[in-house]
């Protein structure tokens, strides 16, 4: 048994942390992206650089053009890159665009038409499954897509679905089979966000600085060409793509926040005096660093063990659970600690720590609530048992 990255993912972290530490660390004092996208004149720069390392359009098949990284490479990435806030928290364009993973289940002329203009960046996608009333339980969405010749007809509404004010298309999870429902009854549309009946309707600012958006589809005509995949396997699709952002952008990610929030609560504390001694002669702020740096190495080896057998090709469902479960809660707890150790420092603007805690409360809700998650794990553990 090796606990070691693999010699080249080692020389990959390397690289990136030095690259985080030289060219985006620097940028925190003068950008801070409150849900804004990175200005263009910050972005392109840093584009150019993370190609030239050859780290472009990371998941993307290398017969897209892209580097068609593994799992547990993008983690590493995700990692090293979530130790400084001056990228967007959601949507960060640095390695590229996005591209949504359901997007290379297009068929061949789908794909001229969707996935090569998303490549390319002419075209923009959200993700539209959450509705007012089916959030955690997405087999319970109500939107309906009734066919209608060479058209389905939609009605329903979205809501917080995140860059909808920009994008182009919404890919939209809808039900075509009422009784089926998520075994083969939810289908997954490309809806252009400009066609009739597809209604902005308003915008929910968070404390995070985002402000998802609330579509209505008020008998929007969507061709039967749109439908992505099977008629029928939408939910199955989505799956599998929420479980890689599962363990790469809430397991990885909150891994390098809490990483870099011990570095600081390690520096803070040393160079801090209070009653005369600094800082980290104090049993009290020792223990948390202590506990910081346990917690912090479990989340990171269940995120590479999880992320390692995905790319071997096991089930990784119930790990991936766990993987977010520990990561998140444990980027939290540190992130807490580290804003206390810095005292009232830490609640200010001019550190990360705030907007951290901000953001890591957040992944504990989307994507899949941690209580969500823990009672899918058990019930699965008890039907294995
Ligand atoms: C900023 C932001 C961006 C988002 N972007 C998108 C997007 O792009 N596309 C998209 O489709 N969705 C998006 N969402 C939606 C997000 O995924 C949902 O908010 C999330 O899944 C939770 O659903 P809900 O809000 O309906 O909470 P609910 O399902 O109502 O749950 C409320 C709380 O109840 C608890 N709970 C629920 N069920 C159980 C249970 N069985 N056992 C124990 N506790 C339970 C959980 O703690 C949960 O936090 C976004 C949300 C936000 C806030």
């Amino acid at each position: 048994m090796d606990f070691n990255l693999p010699e080249e993912l080692q020389l990959l972290k390397e690289t990136l942390r030095r690259f985080v530490d030289k060219e985006l660390i620097p940028l925190e004092r003068e950008f801070r992206p409150e849900g804004e996208e990175m200005p263009e004149r910050l972005l392109k720069p840093l584009q150019e650089k993370v190609k030239a390392m050859g780290l472009w359009m990371l998941d993307v098949p290398q017969e897209y053009g892209g580097a068609g990284l593994g799992l547990l490479a993008r983690c590493v990435i995700q990692e090293e890159v979530s130790r400084t806030v001056v990228l967007p928290f959601r949507g960060s364009e640095l390695f590229g665009h996005d591209v949504r993973p359901v997007l290379f289940h297009c068929n061949a002329e789908q794909k001229e038409r969707f996935l090569k203009p998303v490549l390319q960046g002419e075209m923009r996608v959200c993700f539209a499954q959450t509705e007012p009333d089916a959030g955690s339980d997405p087999a319970s969405i109500q939107t309906r897509a009734v066919r209608d010749g060479e058209h389905f007809v939609l009605n329903g509404t979205k809501r917080f679905i995140s860059g909808a004010g920009r994008a182009d298309y919404a890919q939209v999870m809808a039900v075509t089979d009422p009784e089926k429902r998520a075994r083969g009854g939810i289908t997954c549309f490309m809806v252009d966000m400009k066609s009739p009946g597809v209604i902005l309707d308003r915008q929910w600012p968070t404390m995070m600085g985002d402000a998802p958006w609330q579509i209505v589809f008020d008998g929007a005509r969507v061709p039967a060409a749109n439908v992505i995949g099977k008629i029928g396997e939408g939910f199955s699709l989505a799956q599998q793509w929420i479980q890689d952002g599962r363990i790469k952008g809430h397991g990885a990610r909150p891994v390098g926040i809490a990483q870099r929030a011990l570095e600081m609560m390690m520096d803070y504390s040393r160079h801090r005096v209070t009653f005369g001694r600094p800082l980290a002669e104090r049993q009290a702020v020792q223990f948390m660093i202590a506990d910081s740096a346990t917690e912090l190495r479990a989340a990171r080896l269940l995120v590479h063990e999880c992320a390692w057998r995905h790319d071997g090709g096991e089930d990784v469902r119930n790990l991936s659970y766990m993987v977010k479960i520990t990561s998140t809660e444990m980027a939290s707890r540190v992130v807490d600690r580290a804003i206390k150790v810095h005292g009232g420092i830490g609640l200010t603007k001019d550190l990360p720590l705030e907007w951290w805690y901000r953001q890591v409360r957040s992944i504990r809700i989307t994507e899949g609530a941690t209580e969500v998650l823990r009672w899918r794990l058990a019930q699965n553990l008890l039907k294995g048992r």
